[in-house]
């Protein structure tokens, strides 16, 4: 036999199909060692045939497998031709997407034990005949022995000694043997709350169940949407199938793990990037045998080895992070889509607040809309109230928070509730800036300001990450009067110490929550507060329920509203909606303290009467009077280089035919243009884009020809990029 493999290098110069002399166990879906140029590598059997076009003496034989089991299956295997197509990616890239991380180069095992099995062959005194009669260890170590009994090596040796162990282990009496252990990602447990579900609940649950279907659930916060999802993985799951569960990774906390261990315990299998890498390949193991049917994770979930899947669900599917923005580039909803078809499956799309994109499919009836339009347990929905910024310094109040917001925190702090702050910011300040000669503190090696983090006293790089030290004066003029820009989470803290001094006052961000357990410490130490104060990044606006939580501060709204970005102002809505939705969610009524420069924008009006649907027709139509997206498709071409004229030579000789390109499809470009891109240099490369936006009905042909242009012109001294529609211009 033949085997067609994939060499586990990434380079397009061999990102083919090569034919290898098969061994005679030889799988296809086995990932293998191979003989290729002057040294062995591994690489994926794709396919066996009978022949090859090639001399068989000129072919070189597989070595050997490295697994004992096969990793792609029927389905991963069309799943990566589909993402080589779709997605314009290389053959390996998609494979390698299939493989928990650690796997290749061998780099993590299956963790055996040693243990053994006794093997009492003949009754027990005629044993004790086969030792010394002074042994005393070894006579107790047969007293104590039950036929075929498993034992742990350690527990014997701990109790018996060693050298009573090997004598019977020499005589037979014990038999040595690996035991597979499984590393297991921590969790606790929490009480399962058996609720009974409101009719809409019910008859959600039987819409997404009775045909395979793409569905998009649109509840509001609160509506438990948690509760349907766990009773149609729970009628999946007892008809014998499996499912996968995708939630945004800053959202995959203790609490929504708990909730569904606790309701299905062992049969939940969890992935994403908190686990270390040898409880991930275990778990990932757990999912391949059929051990695990429930698979709960993050983005990269989607390609979880399940085999018979029945339901996927891709919850807060307007989160960002469904969408990988770095190679391999793709969009998790269509994977979610083709394994749907794959295995004729349901996939639920759940949200409070689609994407735009996702409610104008639902609209022309290419995804089944399904609403859950009240909270499930009736609370209201908090009061938004929108505090004009302009207003208050024209009142003299120049600080971050308005007088109303003050009010109010000093009102739920004598309440001896809790209030969350939201900052979109992480750092003391976006920026510093030299009041005497204008001085911007800049990185090295990005066109990007640098951030001010007070509690490190360093200054950050926010996009490469390198650290500086805190300035106390001007490097360039000497002058000690510096400003600070826009505020960050560490700047409303101490602010909110100074006022409240009494008070608990905690921090969320990546900053402090890059540690393992981090997360649960800061939650539980706000929990066990009250009165308490929790500031945080986005990273506290989603999935947590805080009972106690009366007020919601949104420090500065229009942060995301700002973004050079077609989808900014649905982000800013859907931030807006998140974060109220953490107040006022059990027992008692919420509150929040809107704060913004432009008071008047229409997301704010929509997002204070919670009205998705209003503000849906209103952004629908201008994207299709400014012809955006899902009108038409942006594309980008990012060439970046650390020789900044290879940079704009490679951009120039791609502008040219894409100009040609253009000129043929006249009526349907509405944009195209070469330019710097707007951080014109990231970790000493310098970045160059040519940007275009053309009508959708000519997108997938406009965009093969784009690959194409690019493809006769890479570079090895560069790396040239085609995002399609980016959420991310910087
Ligand atoms: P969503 O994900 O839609 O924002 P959740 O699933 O988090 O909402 O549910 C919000 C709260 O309502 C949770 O505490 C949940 O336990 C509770 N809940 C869900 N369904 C019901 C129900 N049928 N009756 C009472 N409480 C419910
Ligand atoms: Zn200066
Ligand atoms: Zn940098």
């Amino acid at each position: 036999m033949i085997a067609e493999v994939i060499i586990d290098i990434a380079h397009s110069e061999v990102d083919k199909v090569f034919d290898y002399v098969a061994l005679p166990d030889t799988k296809k879906g086995q990932r293998v060692l191979v003989p290729f140029g002057n040294r062995n590598i591994e690489g994926y059997v794709i396919n066996l045939k009978d022949k090859s076009e090639l001399e068989n003496e000129k072919l070189k034989t597989i070595i050997k497998p490295l697994d004992n089991f096969i990793i792609l299956t029927d389905e991963l295997l069309k799943l990566s031709e589909y993402m080589q197509q779709k997605n314009h990616l290389k053959k390996v890239d998609t494979l390698r997407l299939f493989l928990p991380s650690g796997m290749r180069k061998g780099k993590v095992k299956e963790l055996l034990k040693t243990v053994y099995v006794a093997n009492l062959f003949k009754p027990k005194d005629e044993l004790m005949l086969l030792v010394r009669k002074n042994a005393i260890q070894q006579i107790n170590l047969i007293e104590f022995l039950e036929n075929e009994k498993v034992y742990k090596s350690s527990d014997l040796i701990q109790k018996f000694g060693a050298t009573a162990v090997n004598k019977l282990a020499n005589l037979g009496i014990l038999k040595k043997s690996n035991l597979k252990i499984y590393r297991k990602p921590q969790s606790n447990i929490k009480e399962d709350k058996k609720v009974i579900l409101t009719d809409e609940q019910n008859f959600a649950i039987k819409e997404i169940l009775c045909e395979p279907k793409i569905n998009l659930l649109f509840g509001v916060t609160g509506s438990g949407k948690t509760e349907v999802y766990m009773h149609c993985i729970d009628s999946v799951v007892k008809s014998g199938k499996s499912a996968i569960m995708l939630v945004p990774e800053i959202s995959l906390t203790p609490q929504i793990l708990s909730v569904f261990k606790a309701r299905f315990g062992d049969n939940v299998a969890i992935l994403h990037s908190g686990l270390s890498v040898g409880e991930r390949f275990d778990e990932w193991q757990r999912i391949r045998n059929g051990d695990a049917q429930i698979v709960i994770g993050a983005r990269s979930a989607i390609f979880a080895p399940v085999t018979n899947l029945g339901l996927i669900i891709i919850d807060e599917e307007h989160d960002s992070s469904y969408k990988s923005e770095s190679n391999p580039r793709f969009f998790t909803h269509n994977v979610a889509k083709f394994r749907g078809e794959y295995n004729k499956c349901p996939v639920v799309l759940g949200s409070a607040t689609p994407s735009i994109d996702s409610f104008w499919r639902a609209k022309n009836k290419e995804y089944k809309l399904i609403e859950l339009t009240k909270r499930a347990n009736n609370k209201q929905m908090p009061q938004i109230q929108i505090i004009d910024m302009c207003s208050e310094i024209s009142f003299g109040n120049t600080g971050m928070f308005s007088r109303q917001l003050l009010s109010d925190l000093k009102e739920c702090i004598e309440h001896k509730n809790q209030a969350i702050i939201f900052v979109n910011r992480r750092g003391f300040s976006s920026y510093i800036i030299c009041r005497e000669c204008g001085y911007i503190a800049k990185c090295e090696d990005c066109d990007a300001s640098l951030v001010y983090h007070k509690e490190e006293s360093e200054l950050k790089c926010h996009f490469c990450g390198k650290r500086y030290k805190a300035l106390t004066k001007c490097p360039n003029c000497g002058s000690e009067y510096i400003r600070m820009g826009a505020v960050g989470t560490e700047r409303v803290v101490e602010e909110l110490k100074r006022i409240f001094p009494n008070v608990k006052i905690l921090r969320m961000d990546v900053d402090n929550t890059r540690s393992k357990n981090a997360h649960s410490k800061i939650l539980e130490e706000f929990s066990s507060n009250a009165p308490s104060v929790l500031v945080g990044t986005q990273i506290i606006a989603k999935g947590h329920d805080f009972p106690n939580v009366t007020l919601v501060g949104i420090v500065d709204a229009d942060m995301s509203l700002h973004f050079s970005d077609f989808r900014s102002v649905e982000r800013t809505f859907q931030l807006v909606t998140q974060v109220a939705g953490r107040a006022g969610r059990a027992d008692k009524f919420g509150k929040v303290v809107l704060q913004t420069y432009c008071p008047k924008h229409y997301v704010y009006k929509y997002a204070a009467n919670y009205d998705y649907k209003s503000f849906f027709e209103k952004e629908i139509n201008l994207r299709e009077t400014t012809k955006f997206p899902p009108f038409a498709k942006i594309v980008r071409i990012l060439i970046s280089s650390e020789d900044e004229n290879l940079a704009k030579n490679i951009g120039s000789k791609i502008y040219l035919p894409i100009c040609q390109l253009e000129e043929k499809n006249k009526s349907d470009f509405l944009f195209c243009r070469a330019m710097k891109s707007p951080v014109a240099k990231i970790q000493r490369k310098f970045r160059f884009q040519i940007l275009m936006r053309f009508k959708q009905s000519v997108a997938d042909m406009l965009t093969d020809e784009i690959y194409k242009i690019v493809q006769k012109n890479t570079n090895p001294k560069a790396n040239i990029f085609i995002e399609d529609n980016p959420s991310n211009l910087s």
